[in-house]
């Protein structure tokens, strides 16, 4: 067993909750799972140490790593404090030798900070999505990259059809009238549609988008995919599936745009005035996948002009965004903050893949190759499927500016 040479283990996480930790919770259990729906078991560390269903994700909930990683000798390191040269994260980075991020409350490993870790080996998203990492530089360096793929596929995919049912009936507006009091139904309803007949698309059918597909199937609606990679003629036979060999052919033709690619270098803002330009007046843009996939202000002027009906996720650039970002404002929007990913039920299954991947690389054990995203200098894995080489980090600087007022 190796243990001597692991030092330290530096933990991002969010805040507490403002109420306090823990929180009451509503249930007392989540269901138990088996297995994902490609057959993948879940996450089988060696022990758990913490409830499946609790608050874990975080600082409190430390991933429920604490009493494994002290018996393993590590010093454990968590902070939410991840933003700007005087950030915990930055002062405690130079002699770390692994680091846990996820991507609600991203710990940015841009170069320059790589630069400052000369003993990072290891870097865990717990979660998936490892494009707050600078690939480029961990692949120069022989870093590790890995994430707990299929930990939250579903969770997303089930947000991810919240929100166009939320978009396309005008959910949020309604609930808002009942709070405020009043029963306008004629307002209520001036912008509320069936999604029943209508064209719905996902750009990238990987877990989360195919997992999408699925669940979209029963509303009656044409469902379309683009995708570096064709599902095999069986899948599109059964869910009725048009491919596209481009994004800018599948937006031609649907109502309904649900973004699930990652975020790396090709993706980087493919949806920007000139793509939005391409859908129908009145579309909808669904994008739990990452803010930086689409252009910030392209997005706001589409929803001004009524080229877009609305516009909803939970992903933004940089996280957390500051108090100005348009996307706060905008109108017709129906965005959450970062937590489709971040479910307690999802929180059990990420705390326990990382508590696996951390098992494997003190044993000297292999890593599964479906969590990798970075091995060896190269892209390895997931990472060699589903991303490209490069850095998409860029700006993330601006996260500094985000105060809690
Ligand atoms: P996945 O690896 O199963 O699927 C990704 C798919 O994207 C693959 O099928 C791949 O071929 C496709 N793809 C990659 N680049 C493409 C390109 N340029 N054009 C077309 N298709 C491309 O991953 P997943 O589990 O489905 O997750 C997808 C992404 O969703 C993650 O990378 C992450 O950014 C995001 N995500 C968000 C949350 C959240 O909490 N909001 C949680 C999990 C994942």
């Amino acid at each position: 067993m190796v243990t001597a040479s692991f030092r330290k283990v530096l933990c991002v996480l969010y805040d507490d909750p403002v109420a306090g930790f823990p929180p009451v919770y509503a249930r007392e259990e989540i269901p138990t799972l088996t297995h994902y729906p490609d057959g993948q078991t879940l996450p089988s560390p060696a022990a758990r140490d913490f409830t499946p269903g609790h608050l874990l994700g975080s600082v409190s909930g430390g991933l429920g790593l604490e009493r494994f990683l002290t018996e393993r000798g590590c010093r454990f390191v968590v902070t939410s404090d991840k933003d700007g040269p005087d950030s915990v994260f930055e002062r405690e980075l130079p002699d770390a030798d692994i680091v846990i991020s996820q991507p609600f409350w991203p710990g940015y490993l841009t170069a320059e900070r790589i630069e400052k870790a000369p003993r990072l080996k290891l870097a865990i998203t717990a979660g998936i999505g490892s494009d707050h990492v600078d690939l480029r530089s961990a692949i120069d360096r022989g870093i590790t990259v890995c994430e707990v793929t299929w930990c939250n596929s579903v969770s997303v995919a089930e947000h991810a059809v919240m929100q166009m049912l939320a978009l396309v009936r005008d959910y949020i507006p309604q609930y808002g009238w009942v709070v405020r009091g009043g029963w306008k139904i004629a307002d209520a309803v001036s912008r509320s549609y069936d999604i029943e007949g209508m064209d719905v698309g996902v750009v990238a059918a990987g877990r989360i988008g195919l997992g999408v597909l699925r669940r979209m199937k029963p509303f009656d609606v044409n469902l379309h995919y683009t995708d570096r990679h064709r599902l095999s003629a069986d899948v599109e036979q059964e869910l009725g599936l048009t491919f596209h060999e481009s994004v800018e052919s599948l937006v031609s033709v649907c109502d309904v745009v649900s973004i699930h690619c990652p975020l790396h270098a090709e993706t980087e803002h493919i949806f920007n005035d000139e793509l939005i330009g391409r859908m129908k007046r009145g579309s909808y843009i669904v994008n739990t996948a990452r803010g930086k996939i689409c252009d910030r202000d392209a997005i706001v002027r589409a929803l001004e002009s009524g080229q877009l009906a609305g516009y909803a996720g939970d992903v933004w650039f940089p996280q957390p965004p500051p108090n100005d970002h348009p996307w706060r404002t905008m109108p017709n929007h129906a965005m959450t903050p970062h937590t489709s990913g971040t479910s307690l039920s999802a929180q059990a299954r990420y705390a326990a893949g990382v508590r696996e991947i951390l098992e494997c690389w003190f044993d000297g054990r292999a890593i599964r190759e479906e969590y990798l995203i970075v091995q060896g200098g190269a892209l390895a894995g997931t990472g060699a499927h589903s991303y490209s080489e490069g850095d998409a980090t860029g700006g993330s600087e601006e996260a500094a500016r985000f105060t809690t007022g």
